[in-house]
């Protein structure tokens, strides 16, 4: 067997194509590039922030990006888990400091006066705790860029299309996509990597010789996103191509409706916080309240 566009020998198989490690890793920035230019997703003037967590999905577009030739920040959120996030923190540091690259990190224990461990003793489900925390940070913090740049994938993407759908969560469903339309007091979040895999990315990682911890959270394996990984890896087995086809099959039909147009386009601003917030009282606070009481 041979690379589909040389002679070497192929490493990894995309699609339908079979490619050597050099033909790879073209093929990885090239697609991220073109998702960039398809969504009009950033500009090479703009402020950008890079949320990363010093995994491999947040490395891998933080390498790609580099690569490029963007200039940004990196803004690493340390929900404070034991054995997991540590470890990545270094991974990150290290990265940037062979590249000169500026970072910031926040953590929850700084902003919320808790870790994420100390504040699921409080009989909090983990991962609502972790993403609303996240997020809120991550929107607080990325004020002074132009855009938010996430690691997601099309593997995350897949997932969060279904879970919205099993939960009945019009709302969300409907704000899914590889950008987020403007909205005061939110940073404007993009996807570069929404049309590549988990698997793709783990390839360039360790192609790309990106020094990177593997570990899974501690929390993960409760999360009901981890059951429909799990599911939708074993159909992807089956029948190559249906993470793919779930994402593009909803991007057409928000395209084809315009859905998003119904979207509730009104927002007003957390009384205690200032963040901005559907309610009178931000979700973020509201956790923060139950934690501390
Ligand atoms: Fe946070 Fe871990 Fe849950 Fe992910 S799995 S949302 S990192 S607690
Ligand atoms: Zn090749």
């Amino acid at each position: 067997m041979k690379c589909d566009l040389c002679e070497q020998k192929p490493v990894m198989k995309s699609h339908t194509y079979s490619f050597c490690k050099d033909h790879f890793i073209k093929y990885f920035v090239w697609m991220t590039n073109e998702t960039i230019k398809k969504f009009d997703l950033l500009e090479k003037h703009e402020k950008i922030c890079i949320a990363t967590s010093g995994g491999k999905d947040s490395l891998a577009i933080t390498d790609v990006l580099y690569e490029l030739g963007y200039n940004f920040t990196c803004l690493l959120i340390d929900e404070g888990i034991d054995d997991y996030r540590e470890h990545s923190i270094i991974d990150l540091k290290k990265y940037v400091a062979d590249k000169n690259i500026s970072y910031r990190i926040v953590s929850f224990k700084d902003e919320y006066g808790v870790s994420l461990d100390e504040g699921v003793k409080k009989n909090l489900f983990p991962c609502t705790l972790c993403g609303t925390w996240r997020r809120y940070l991550l929107n607080k913090y990325s004020k002074d860029f132009d855009v938010l740049v996430t690691g997601h994938n099309l593997d995350d993407e897949a997932q969060t299309i279904l879970i919205n759908l099993f939960r009945a969560n019009t709302d969300l469903l409907l704000r899914i996509g590889p950008k987020t339309e403007p909205k005061v007091g939110f940073t404007r979040r993009i996807k570069p990597f929404y049309f590549l895999s988990e698997k793709e990315i783990r390839a360039y990682v360790l192609l790309k010789g990106i020094e990177v911890h593997f570990t899974e959270c501690p929390y993960a394996n409760i999360a009901y996103r981890d059951g429909l990984r799990l599911e939708l890896n074993k159909l992807e087995e089956i029948s190559p191509g249906t993470k793919k086809n779930i994402v593009e099959t909803f991007l057409a039909l928000k395209n084809k409706k315009q859905i998003e147009k119904t979207e509730k386009s009104h927002y007003d601003f957390c009384q205690k916080c200032g963040e901005p917030s559907e309610k009178e009282i931000c979700k973020s606070c509201k956790l923060k309240n139950d934690v501390l009481n």
